[in-house]
């Protein structure tokens, strides 16, 4: 039987978008979270729009479509469209650059100023696995987060350190927040 004639019949679909500077690891999240896989040498410029990740919560078939950005960031070109209807949100940083953690206000700002509903947001502090190269410490990442009024968590795409609780969180959280 196919999952769409279940009793309930009712299937969520949400839209979540990854965000962040440039090389903090968006792309790698992506993968790692929606095929498994992990690219040390991924280039910028090869860009799905988005994968499809399916759960199951309460019994229910629950879809998050997930967008990641062809690059555009570099260019701080991410346009309005990337953003349109998007209910979550990955803000990415990478822990070794500091530079990438100072970006993390603009695009909370960009974030608003594109969205037409409440977001669901983590803030996410990528590539944990190289912790001998911090230059931003665990605490200043809970500290914004908390600010902010976000979720919080380190992440490590390479070895696939709390990848799928980051984005099921946020998954989740969505469909608390409509369910
Ligand atoms: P994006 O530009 O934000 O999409 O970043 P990418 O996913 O393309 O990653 C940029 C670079 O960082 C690539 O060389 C990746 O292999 C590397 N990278 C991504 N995630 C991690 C991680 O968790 N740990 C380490 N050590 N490297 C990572
Ligand atoms: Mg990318």
């Amino acid at each position: 039987m196919d999952s769409s004639d279940d009793e309930s019949g009712e299937e969520y679909l949400f839209k979540i978008v990854i965000i962040g500077d440039s090389a903090v690891g968006k792309s790698n999240l992506l993968t790692r979270y929606a095929r498994n896989e992990f690219n040390l040498h991924s280039k910028a410029t090869i860009g799905v729009e988005f994968q499809t990740q399916t759960l199951e919560i309460d019994g229910k078939e629950v879809k998050a479509q997930i967008w990641d950005t062809a690059g555009q960031e570099r260019f701080r070109a991410v346009t309005s469209a990337y953003y349109r209807g998007a209910f979550g949100a990955l803000v990415v940083y990478d822990i070794t650059r500091r530079t990438t953690f100072d970006s993390i206000p603009r695009w909370l700002d960009e974030l608003k100023t594109h969205s037409d509903t409440t977001v669901a947001r983590m803030l996410v502090g990528n590539k944990c696995d190289l912790d001998n190269i911090r230059a931003v410490s665990v605490e200043e990442g809970k500290s914004l987060a908390e600010s902010e009024g976000m979720f919080f968590m380190e992440t490590s795409a390479l070895d696939a350190t709390n990848v799928n609780k980051a984005f099921d969180m946020v998954i989740r959280e969505i469909y608390n927040s409509v369910s």
